[in-house]
């Protein structure tokens, strides 16, 4: 439907998130002045959406913490449709990467380097997409608009939440298209696309036990070391109740009846409460699927900051774990927090640091049919379905506008043992160029199709 040619327009993606992943925007979180680092990298998105007579808008809440926005208009008939991607990254550790992980190299077929799939790969394909809808010339029915963003992977307050709060009218759209979803899930020899429609809620408490402090000659079996290790060891053993929920459920439906038996008939029972812990105990072998599969059916509670003591011969009165908790959409705080004290012990005190709701949008929308519709043309062996992300994007700032989220980040992806979900934050983050390449049409084609 289009006169580019893809090749080159590939190309351009390919050639353009290899600069920005060498620009390291490493977000630490700590506040330090250094910290994010992402106007360089909005400055080279910005660079680039120039050179397609695109003008782009830098904004920003802190110094060197730059969101870039731009925006094609179009004939104002319908509300925007957004796309996001946040330039930040988290940290690498060199010594563990195959090759440097702010190299931008390509090596075996695949593009390295921090943020490869989570997520400048999205800004690069945004780009492009936008650059090519202003040089195609054609007046969609929305305008199209791209942000760049900034801190997402520390709580995005510098990021989607400043935009959002500080700058609603830049980024107002009915529809955004933003982190995870579209890509090639492999799972018995048949190919997904899922996308996202739904974040569980985040729900970070510290819990807190305390006891009488004394001289660490004379041990003491009650100190609050001991009971606060006691209780973490038992949260580490213990899965917090399964509650089924609906878009996990029609997930869950929706890829078992497309798997062979016996697969089929097992996977389906993981939407039954009762039966889903045997079966992830028992029949699914990968850790990862496993882990992954638990945190749709579940809310979680991962122990993850520890803090006692500061002297070695002293028996501290006060011990504390930090827990990342994740709630399902449907479940409540109090709920979660009554879970969290049935498995800890009355003993312990629960703080509630931070907390979100859950997000969910609706599948039952033009657009989402047509993001699959545009899946299926270009892998009409994959299958696209509505999915529930464990974690939380930059959706829960865009939400609070009214914004419809979607997570659709195309790349396709071999079936060659790679693990995509285990990429996020880890070692050897890298993206298949072709898949990108795929992708950056996929991305073309669902927007310009849906705004035509
Ligand atoms: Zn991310």
């Amino acid at each position: 439907m289009t006169d580019f040619d893809w090749q080159v327009e590939g190309d351009t993606c390919v050639k353009l998130l290899s600069e920005i992943i060498r620009i390291p925007t490493v977000n630490r979180g700590n506040g330090a002045e250094d910290d994010g680092n992402e106007k360089p990298a909005a400055e080279a998105l910005a660079d680039f959406l120039r050179g397609a007579k695109v003008e782009p808008l830098l904004v920003a809440k802190k110094k060197n913490r730059s969101c870039m926005v731009a925006r094609v208009p179009g004939t104002g008939e319908k509300p925007p449709l957004l796309l996001n991607a946040h330039i930040d990254v988290v940290e690498a550790d060199a010594a563990r990467w195959k090759h440097g992980p702010f190299s931008g190299e390509i090596h075996d077929g695949y593009l390295w380097g921090r943020g490869a799939i989570d997520m400048k790969h999205m800004a690069a394909m945004s780009a492009c997409v936008l650059a090519l809808v202003a040089r195609s010339g054609k007046k969609l029915s929305r305008d199209v608009i791209f942000a760049a963003v900034a801190d997402e992977e520390a709580g995005c307050e510098n990021g989607s939440l400043f935009l959002v709060d500080d700058h609603p009218d830049l980024v107002r759209a009915e529809y955004m298209l933003g982190e995870i979803g579209a890509f090639s899930l492999h799972m018995f020899g048949r190919t997904f696309y899922p996308i996202q429609v739904a974040e569980k809620g985040i729900c970070w408490v510290r819990a807190t036990t305390t006891g009488s402090p004394g001289h660490g000659s004379l041990p003491d079996p009650n100190s609050a070391v001991v009971r606060l290790s006691k209780a973490i060891a038992r949260l580490g053993a213990t899965r917090l109740p399964m509650h089924p929920t609906e878009v996990v459920t029609r997930f869950i439906h929706e890829l078992a009846d497309n798997l062979p038996q016996p697969q089929r008939s097992v996977l389906r029972r993981l939407a039954v409460p009762q039966i889903a812990p045997h079966i992830l105990d028992w029949l699914i072998k990968d850790d990862g699927q496993k882990r992954s599969f638990g945190a749709m059916l579940s809310n979680t509670a991962s122990p993850t900051v520890v803090r006692a003591g500061n002297k070695v011969n002293v028996i501290p009165g006060r011990a504390s774990v930090e827990i990342d908790g994740r709630i399902l959409p449907g479940q409540t705080e109090s709920g979660f927090l009554e879970e969290l004290r049935h498995v800890l012990g009355e003993d312990v005190k629960l703080e509630v640091l931070r907390s979100a709701d859950p997000t969910v949008t609706t599948s039952a929308t033009p657009l989402f049919e047509e993001l699959a519709r545009t899946l299926r043309a270009h892998d009409p062996t994959g299958y696209p379905l509505p999915y529930m992300i464990p974690g939380f994007t930059d959706s829960k700032a865009y939400s609070r506008l009214g914004t419809k989220c979607y997570g659709y980040s195309p790349v396709r992806l071999p079936d060659d043992g790679v693990s995509f979900t285990r990429m996020y934050h880890g070692d050897d983050e890298r993206v298949h160029v072709d898949g990108l390449k795929w992708g950056v049409r996929v991305l073309y084609d669902a927007v310009t199709r849906f705004c035509a």
